[in-house]
């Protein structure tokens, strides 16, 4: 393939068991002294938001903590935290935490260097000045928003997750400790790992794939689909847990410098209308999707069969990778949109038209009509 194409490095990743033992080092590095400490009640409540602090505070550092991240957070956390935090200096942010925590950090980093509201500045390169350093610390394997130039907020008066991407974005340092999933609940560990698995699916069937991000997307997608299930069945797989964390990792390097398609297109209005969780949301979505875009680019689909070891390409057809993907999404007990309070009367023609707006879908390999995203919807 003969193609102009971009793909940055976004920033330093420290990655392997047990590192984030390294955070205070890594800080030193920085210069820095005043912390702006960003993580979410589940992660105080289980000891991990203490633990960090604690290590931030023996190595002498002045530590400011906001610790009340809600999932899929939206501009008015932001604007709180703007208001906690008036009048302090801060010379470095860590966060701690899923794509939540880190995109609310991101968001932070942005307000205090650029003109307010958040909310401006949806869209790519929308983002004129460069923050403080970031350090971010992912508990799930997941989002890769530690490893993208994404941040994902909602605006909550438009209704709508914005996607915030580009150049000033991104955190500067992620440390990746694959231990830290090992007390992930079961159902988060499913949907968050099927957000990843979409994330690879997408970035290489995009419009917009380019040579490197197929690379990482098929690297990911090995990895994740091999070694998703062992981590729902055997949370403390240590083995299992280190590849998905690094599938995520890979997955983050792939869909950061293309774009993603029609599953995050339809979760992600999904998430702002109806409140299901980003990894809940493209967990369901995913199958279906897939078997949309299957119909137009099945050889990319037996390459992607082959990628994740599901047989030899020649003997692989683009439905066998569909009925694997039914499987798998079956297998972790991914339940249908039903369950999350979304029956079908809550199709609108303004869920519809959200859809059909959504950034996401400009890459994926098939516009679809309206009429298809409500076979789409009413299969979910
Ligand atoms: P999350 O951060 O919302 O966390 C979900 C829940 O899991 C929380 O209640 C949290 O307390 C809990 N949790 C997290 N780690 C845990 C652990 N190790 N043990 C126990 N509980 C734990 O979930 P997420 O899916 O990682 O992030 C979703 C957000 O990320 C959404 O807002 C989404 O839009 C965004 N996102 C961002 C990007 C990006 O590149 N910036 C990409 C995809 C998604």
């Amino acid at each position: 393939m003969i193609m102009v194409f971009d793909w940055g490095v976004t920033n330093a990743i420290h990655f392997g068991n047990g590192v984030l033992k390294d955070l205070p080092e890594i800080i030193k590095a920085y210069h820095a002294k005043d912390v702006l400490f960003i993580t979410d009640p589940g992660l105080m409540k289980i000891g991990y938001g203490e633990r960090a602090m604690q290590m931030l505070e023996h190595a002498g550092l002045r530590c400011y903590a906001f610790t009340e991240v809600q999932p899929d957070p939206t501009d008015t956390v932001i604007d709180e935290i703007l208001r906690r935090t008036e009048g302090r200096k801060f010379d470095v942010i860590v966060a701690l935490g899923g794509g939540s925590s880190i995109d609310t950090a991101k968001a932070v980093n942005i307000m205090l260097h650029n003109p307010r509201p958040i909310t401006q500045y949806d869209g790519f390169n929308t983002v004129p000045n460069h923050g403080m350093p970031l350090i971010c610390i992912p508990t799930t394997a997941g989002t890769g928003s530690e490893s993208t130039p994404v941040c994902v907020i909602k605006d909550t008066a438009k209704k709508k997750k914005m996607v915030i991407l580009g150049m000033n974005v991104g955190a500067t340092h992620a440390i990746i400790d694959p231990e830290l999933t090992y007390g992930l609940p079961s159902r988060i560990t499913a949907a968050t790992g099927m957000d990843a698995l979409a994330h690879c699916m997408e970035s290489y069937i995009a419009t917009n794939t380019n040579v490197i991000s197929r690379q990482n997307s098929i690297k990911g997608m090995n990895l994740i689909y091999n070694n998703l299930l062992t981590c729902y069945r055997d949370p403390k797989n240590a083995e299992a847990r280190y590849n998905q964390m690094l599938g995520s990792t890979f997955a983050a390097l792939s869909f950061g410098s293309t774009n993603l398609g029609l599953c995050h297109a339809i979760a992600m209005p999904l998430g702002a209308f109806y409140g299901i969780s980003h990894g809940d949301g493209n967990a369901v979505c995913l199958p279906e999707t897939m078997a949309y875009n299957a119909k137009v680019v099945a050889g990319q689909f037996v390459e992607m069969g082959a990628a994740m070891g599901m047989g030899e390409a020649k003997d692989l057809t683009a439905d066998k990778v569909i009925e694997n993907l039914y499987k798998l999404a079956a297998d972790l007990e991914i339940p249908k949109l039903a369950a999350y309070g979304i029956g079908k009367d809550k199709f609108t023609d303004e869920l519809i038209d959200a859809i059909l707006m959504e950034g996401a879908l400009t890459t994926n390999p098939k516009q679809p009509t309206s009429e298809d995203l409500m076979v789409i919807l009413n299969s979910l």
